[in-house]
């Protein structure tokens, strides 16, 4: 049996725009709270958010802002970046998502490729003075969130247009992933709205359910699987702070009564470790979503025993495909809502392919994950080239990914290709020996590369966060823990005792920048320990 499954449903996908989805939202639960931003403290129905989005849109048309013109956001998360994501969808404009961290040199480039008509900025974020980096790279047509001439920008007046179609891009979202030259992927009402329902009908979002959304809304995780699973089935958008802060996440799902929560596996990590962890109430919650990253076993199982999400999903996906591409099934067993990233979405299809033929591999052997469908980007804004190198020509969108597919279609993410460690010809998956790592007690969360060596190629080597108050742990120890569990290519020859992980602003470990500090670390005449 090949490793190729297709998602069905009985549910058809939406033909409509962003916009004509929202109306009819509002228009079916306009008393329902649409969004809440905890850290503004402030509140807007379906009906009010309807309302804001219409005159902040009309306020855009009246800017000149019209259908196919970039529109930027350059904020943290706040309730603002929400309105201009639909404001932005109602005219047509396309939303250009712009990450909180970048710098000067970034910001240029995306201003830049994107070819942007205004942006819409927060002043500063943290250590950022956004107004500053603007004027430094000169760009003219800013408007800064709080200033008068945000608060002046809605307005009552004009007509929203009606000549939308729901496959004109929408959205970009410049991505790297870990590594390289930022690309925008350009997405369309049809490729967001779509996915953002999907993803909602799969942890059976209703107009009850309440979001908490720590994740950022520059990415797909925050304003589709949030945002838009939201506003497709009349839930609440719950946003508990400007940056990821555990301790105002948990308060946000405590005060809110939050039924849903999201977050990357290392936000969940942060919370079970909370030191009042015990303190915020989470009896409301019953799902939520952990994706972005390999999600270990172990912390899938302590979300759901002591986070109280019974009902908890993982999804898989890349910004590309809009993202999610496979995910979890509340009725799957808890093994493989644990253990696998679940099964091909409904209308999508998934493939593993051998990455040197592109032949489909059989159910079980390692390969390139491909997914097609509504999902599939419509392609890199003016890359035509990278687009090619993405998108095959029958539209298989190529995710760098090694997957597994077992016999009933669910699928394992191995690792990344670019990750892929071999040890004098034995290809390690970074990922297996992390997931056994995960089962040592005094380690609450580990990353395995593979270093330079000169007899076998590569090492491996761990990167180990120690759970509170436990350690030190030795390389001597971390290795006896594996033998006779793991095959002895697989266990690290080098341990790193570290309090955290070069990572994205999305959650994602960069893997590239922890294999640079490395061999570093384990220059000539170095022992097995590194570091602490
Ligand atoms: P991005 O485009 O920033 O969303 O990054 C997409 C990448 O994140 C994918 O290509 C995967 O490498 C990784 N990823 C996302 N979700 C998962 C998951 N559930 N398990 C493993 N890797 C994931």
């Amino acid at each position: 049996m090949l490793a190729y499954t297709a998602g069905t449903s009985d549910v058809p996908m939406l033909g409509e725009t962003i916009g004509a989805n929202l109306d009819r939202t509002a228009a079916r639960f306009p008393d329902r709270e649409a969004l809440v931003d905890v850290a503004a403290g402030r509140r807007w129905t379906y009906a009010e958010f309807n309302a804001a989005v219409d005159d902040l849109a009309r306020g855009l048309l009246s800017r000149g802002i019209t259908k196919g013109d970039r529109v930027g956001i350059w904020a943290p998360n706040c309730a603002e970046w929400v309105l201009v994501q639909y404001a932005t969808a109602k005219i047509g404009a396309i939303l250009v998502n712009i990450n909180p961290a970048y710098r000067t040199h970034e910001l240029g480039f995306v201003v830049k490729q994107a070819g942007l008509s205004l942006l819409i900025s927060a002043v500063s974020f943290k250590t950022s003075d956004y107004r500053a980096m603007i004027a430094e790279i000169g760009f003219p047509a800013a408007i800064f969130l709080g200033s008068p001439e945000w608060d002046a920008l809605p307005s009552d007046e004009g007509e929203l247009p009606a000549d939308l179609s729901f496959d004109d891009p929408i959205n970009i979202q410049y991505t790297s992933g870990t590594t390289g030259f930022p690309k925008g992927a350009t997405l369309s009402h049809h490729n967001i709205l779509n996915n953002g329902f999907f993803v909602g009908e799969l942890v059976n979002y209703t107009e009850r359910d309440r979001i908490c959304i720590p994740v950022p809304l520059y990415h797909c995780f925050g304003m589709v699987m949030g945002n838009l699973a939201a506003t497709s089935h009349g839930a609440c958008m719950v946003l508990p702070a400007p940056g990821f802060d555990p301790a105002a996440t948990l308060a946000a799902v405590t005060s809110e009564r939050c039924t849903s929560l999201y977050g990357v596996p290392t936000m969940f990590i942060a919370e079970l470790g909370l030191e009042r962890f015990d303190g915020y109430d989470l009896s409301t919650l019953r799902t939520g979503i952990m994706a972005g990253s390999p999600c270990p076993v172990e912390v899938m199982k302590r979300v759901v025993a002591e986070m109280n999400m019974a009902e908890v999903a993982i999804c898989y996906g890349m910004t590309e495909t809009s993202p999610v591409s496979t995910m979890t099934r509340a009725d799957d067993s808890l093994t493989r809502r644990t253990g696998t990233v679940g099964r091909t979405m409904p209308h999508l299809e998934s493939k593993v392919v051998d990455p040197g033929t592109g032949l489909v591999v059989g159910r079980g052997e390692p390969g390139e994950l491909c997914t097609r469908g509504y999902s599939v980007m419509l392609g890199y804004w003016e890359q035509p080239d990278a687009t090619a190198g993405a998108i095959d020509a029958a539209r298989w969108m190529h995710t760098g990914d090694l997957a597994t597919m077992d016999a009933d279609g669910y699928v394992n993410i191995v690792g990344r290709i670019k990750d892929l460690v071999i040890r004098g010809g034995e290809n390690v998956y970074p990922r297996e020996v992390e997931e056994f790592l995960h089962t040592h007690p005094d380690i609450a969360d580990v990353q395995v590369i593979g270093v330079p060596d000169a007899k076998y190629g590569e090492e491996l080597m761990a990167w180990v966060v120690l759970r509170p108050g436990a350690g030190p742990l030795t390389a001597g120890q971390v290795r006896e823990f594996c033998a006779g569990k793991l095959s002895h290519f697989k266990i690290p020859r080098y341990v790193h005792v570290v309090d955290g992980f070069p990572m994205t602003v999305t959650g994602k470990v960069r893997k590239v920048e922890m294999r640079e500090q490395a061999v570093r670390l384990i220059a000539p005449g170095e022992g097995e320990e590194v570091g602490r």
